[in-house]
């Protein structure tokens, strides 16, 4: 795990980083308020032990900016204080830090406290993980398509570019809980998952968006792209196969594919992706539909 010292001590950052090598840390060094900020916003490191007093920005400020921060707040920082009052280490805990440890610090009492902010930060990052996952499938879950969508979305509303979303819906599978049971329609799930998985590139994010729906933001794609990756989608569920006893279950899927223009919001690519996907079902399913206000792709013009 990574931990950064912001400290204006030369002196001072020599010997907590000794210190902290010995555990086994990699270990990054600022030696003001400013170049931690910028340190933090680029290393993102799991734990910041932070000095006090420093002629920039005071270590109370900076903590106070990082907590403010959607994406640095989550990191724990630990105070190093010069001060053993109580007012001061009242306020440090106060404005987020997670512990402070007391100028000049003896070395199994930082070691020790770095090792417990560490082991909680650990279960932090677990249960975000899983907060974000689906358990049957594993891959990404509606709340973290959802965000990552809404950062897609903004992105392009910012800057020029091209977002694409893919909604999924296996044909009938219905009939697979109530004919196989639902272990059997468990594992469908998990088969189709991977058909879909195995078709994305690594910028793409696949998720899970309930029931028998997945979904695929597909970044720096139009419409007219993202259909081909939808259609090699429809193909890879299409050659999905499940051993049932005597019986090998066969699935297919419909999908509605949707491109962003700088004003849409992810809500308005959600609804354009389900209402070609609709129309996919309506048009007899295993087909990939593309929203009305998209271009054709050059072989269906
Ligand atoms: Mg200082």
């Amino acid at each position: 795990m990574k931990v950064l010292i912001v400290d204006d001590s030369p002196d001072a950052l020599t010997v907590a980083k000794a210190r902290l090598l010995k555990e086994g840390l990699e270990v990054i060094c600022a030696d003001g308020g400013r170049a931690g900020l910028e340190a933090a916003r680029v290393q993102h490191p799991d734990l910041i032990l932070l000095d006090v007093d420093m002629p920039d920005i005071s270590g109370f400020d900076l903590c106070q900016q990082l907590k403010a921060d959607a994406e640095l707040g989550m990191i724990p920082v630990i105070f190093l204080t010069g001060s053993s009052t109580t007012a001061d280490r009242v306020k440090g805990l106060d404005i987020g830090a997670v512990d402070y440890v007391t100028k000049p610090f003896d070395a199994f009492e930082l070691r020790a406290r770095v090792r417990a902010a560490l082991r909680t930060k650990h279960l932090q990052d677990l249960l975000i993980k899983h907060a974000r996952l689906d358990p049957l499938t594993e891959l990404p879950n509606r709340r973290a398509l959802m965000e990552r969508l809404q950062q897609e979305s903004s992105l392009i509303q910012r800057h020029d570019g091209s977002l694409s979303f893919i909604m999924a819906d296996i044909d009938h599978f219905k009939q697979v809980n109530d004919t196989h049971g639902h272990s059997a329609g468990d594992r469908l799930l998990q088969r189709v998952a991977q058909a879909i998985v195995g078709q994305c590139r690594q910028t793409d994010l696949p998720a899970r968006y309930g029931g028998e729906e997945f979904a695929v933001i597909v970044p720096g794609e139009d419409a007219s792209d993202a259909f081909y990756l939808a259609d090699r989608c429809r193909r890879a569920v299409e050659a999905v196969t499940l051993e049932l006893g005597p019986d090998t279950l066969r699935t297919t899927a419909s999908f509605g594919v949707a491109d962003a223009t700088g004003s849409s919001s992810g809500q308005d690519l959600i609804q354009a992706a389900d209402e070609a996907l609709y129309r996919a079902k309506q048009l007899g399913r295993n087909r990939v539909e593309l929203a009305a206000h998209t271009s054709q792709p050059a072989h269906l013009r």
